[in-house]
């Protein structure tokens, strides 16, 4: 069964653009996903709607099986679940510290403090950021910065994670680090969900690509699948 799946979703920004119109995409528990696509196709829009951020005009966002209600309540378990890194890690760091930027989602879960201390150790770990705890976030590289923005959902312990674009503006070898990390993260059990114009890097570690055009997914398939006719 699909562990996260969208069902003709229509979004309509208050401007009048059409984002999206009917797009579909079922992803699976366990794959790795690449979403290419030209700017503009609608995967921010898309991925915003992955943990409730946007609502649907119409159309659906099944969770493991089950369509995501937007009362309070039922999105902050969708949060849990559903963890969504922005391209631009300056919109998700805005601590003084490393460490409090990424003990906010565990501490706005209503964890216990030792608890936090704990998932900020592990995630900080994880990433290979340990020994960052007392920087500010704005003095570290693109690449560090965006292993810090992943550090703070890992220590929600997402069950999904949604990237927007993670390797952009970032030198070849940070952003090949970046996906070495992505990968290791899904091997230990994370759905990955990246979004990407880094045709080159990414398809590597994917098992599926989706391809987005103008407000809807056109292909989707494997690796060979999909670019076999390109
Ligand atoms: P992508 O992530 O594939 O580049 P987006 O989801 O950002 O695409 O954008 C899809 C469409 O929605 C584009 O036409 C874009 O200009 C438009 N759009 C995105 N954000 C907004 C917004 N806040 N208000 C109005 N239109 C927007
Ligand atoms: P990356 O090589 O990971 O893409 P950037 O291009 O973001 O990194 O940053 C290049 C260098 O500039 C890094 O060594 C980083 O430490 C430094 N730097 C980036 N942002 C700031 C900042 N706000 N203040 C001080 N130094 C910074």
């Amino acid at each position: 069964m699909a562990i996260i799946e969208a069902k003709d979703i229509v979004y309509k920004y208050p401007d009048g653009t059409l984002a999206l119109d009917r797009a579909n995409i079922s992803v699976e528990k366990g794959d790795m996903v690449a979403l290419l696509g030209p700017n503009g196709a609608g995967k921010s829009t898309l991925f915003l709607h992955f943990n409730g951020i946007l609502k649907p005009k119409s159309g659906k966002i099944l969770l493991k099986g089950a369509p995501i209600k937007y009362d309070a309540k039922s999105l902050m378990e969708v949060r849990k679940t559903v963890g969504i890194v922005f391209q631009n890690s300056d919109d998700q760091l805005f601590a003084p510290t490393v460490k409090q930027d990424v003990a906010f989602g565990p501490l706005n879960l209503g964890l216990k403090e030792e608890e936090v201390e704990k998932r900020v150790k592990e995630a900080l770990k994880e990433v290979g950021m340990e020994g960052f705890e007392n920087k500010p976030p704005h003095h570290l590289s693109g690449g560090q910065k965006k292993r810090v923005a992943i550090a703070g959902i890992l220590a929600m312990h997402p069950e999904i994670m949604v990237l927007d674009e993670p390797t952009a503006g970032l030198d070849p070898m940070g952003a090949s680090k970046i996906m070495k990390l992505l990968y290791k993260l899904n091997k230990e059990g994370i759905t990955i969900i990246i979004s990407t114009h880094d045709v080159d890097l990414v398809p590597i570690y994917a098992n599926k690509i989706f391809v987005m055009g103008k407000t809807k997914i056109v292909k989707s398939g494997t690796v060979e699948e999909v670019f076999s006719d390109i």
